[in-house]
């Protein structure tokens, strides 16, 4: 079948409310890609920061075919072993106290919000029940976490918002200082990814943190891109060397499968009460299976995180491309500034060429690597990146 017969049917039946660009893959191994014709790709977006072990890591093949075959699904009225020992397992490398599982980046946010509403109303009573949230942030496309995303284009269409968020600009303390006694909480990325891949400042972060404790708001880092390693800590908290409430988490954590959540400090543990909060699928077996793999694999990745990201963004920066005004981020997390052509346009042509890249922003590209990834294939999709950008 061609893939404009594919493509066909395939919108036939589907909403189209997804820019797709024209690749129908059907395989994934390692750091690599393949397409319906055997076009080979090197996977620079791991399905947007999702695919952190790489396409079909052994590892965790094994450990979820294992768990498939043994328990996937009883739901959250019962007691299973997988989601408890992954539970243990975050509590310990984020150095916080209890977790909550959900499926998304959205509804792990959505999570947080009730949180800091029901810590504050249960302490203070009414009328402190604001979240702040930074200018270019974004933070899911529910309708809560989409009105805490403080970009005017994804809230197109979708008014009336829900009341209780504010907006302020990022790295502006005395902006965040300004705001009254209605506020329960502060809401952030360590870097703004969807934004444009923009790092916060860290004496920033470390101001908004005492902020926080001094007037009782609740810190909460959405941690949904960030975090499992992407920038070579465990999250970007860590890097940044504050404390927070509250952290979210979804994406690289599954390696592919649909897994989410948060995790609080010692002080939020008991605010979710029976009945307060839940889901169906969060934190099944299978789910946690698949988490479990995920982070026992990435242990011995995460110290050459960092130094991977390094190489690649010096990389690319000795390319001297005309076109690139700034290269940003940390770890994994790589943000390209082009002058002039809108990015969509020049990852159009990084696929045609075989690499599979994304966007960012108004203004970037964004490479988010599976961790695994190997020097040899940082190599070989930089050199198709320099040979499109030395053609435009
Ligand atoms: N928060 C951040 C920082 C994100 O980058 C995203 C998705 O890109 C989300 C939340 C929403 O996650 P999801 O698409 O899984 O709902």
């Amino acid at each position: 079948m061609s893939f404009q017969s594919f493509k066909e049917n395939h919108d036939a039946h589907i909403i189209q409310n997804y820019a797709r660009q024209p690749a129908a893959f059907v395989k994934g191994e390692g750091c690599k890609l393949w397409d319906m014709d055997g076009k080979e790709y090197i996977d620079f977006a791991s399905g947007i920061g999702v695919l952190s072990v790489g396409h079909s890591h052994p590892v965790w093949v094994e450990a979820v075919t294992e768990q498939a075959g043994k328990l996937t699904h009883v739901c959250n009225l019962f007691y299973t072993e997988p989601g408890a020992k992954l539970a243990k397992k975050l509590c310990e490398i984020s150095g916080l106290s209890a977790v909550f599982f959900a499926n998304s980046g959205a509804e792990s946010n959505e999570g947080l919000i009730k949180l800091a509403r029901k810590y504050s109303k249960d302490k203070y009573g009414e009328g402190r029940s604001t979240i702040i949230t930074l200018n270019g942030s974004f933070h899911g496309r529910t309708m809560a976490t989409l009105t805490a995303t403080a970009q005017a284009h994804f809230h197109k269409h979708f008014d009336p918002f829900m009341p209780g968020f504010r907006y302020v600009p990022p790295n502006d303390f005395d902006a965040l200082a300004n705001q009254g006694d209605d506020v329960c909480a502060v809401l952030l990325e360590p870097i703004q990814g969807e934004g444009g891949v923009i790092p916060l400042d860290t004496e920033y972060v470390k101001q908004v943190a005492k902020l926080c404790e001094e007037r009782d708001w609740l810190l909460m880092i959405d941690e949904v891109q960030t975090g499992i390693g992407r920038l070579g800590y465990w999250f970007g908290f860590q890097e940044l060397g504050v404390q927070p409430d509250a952290i979210s988490f979804a994406k690289g954590v599954g390696g592919g499968i649909p897994l989410g959540g948060f995790i609080v400090s010692e002080k939020l543990r008991d605010v979710l009460g029976h009945g307060t909060h839940g889901t169906t699928y969060g934190g099944n077996p299978l789910c946690a299976a698949a988490g479990l793999a995920t982070i026992e694999i990435l242990e011995s990745v995460l110290p050459q995180v960092a130094k991977k990201g390094e190489y690649m963004r010096t990389r690319i920066k000795e390319m001297n491309l005309p076109k690139v005004l700034e290269v940003r981020g940390k770890g994994l997390m790589i943000g390209i500034k082009i002058d002039g052509i809108p990015p969509a346009e020049i990852n159009g042509k990084l696929l045609q060429a075989g690499l599979v890249g994304l966007t960012a922003g108004a203004d970037a590209l964004r490479f988010l690597p599976p961790l695994v990834i190997s020097t040899e294939d940082i190599d070989a999709g930089l050199a198709i990146f320099e040979k499109v950008m030395k053609t435009l």
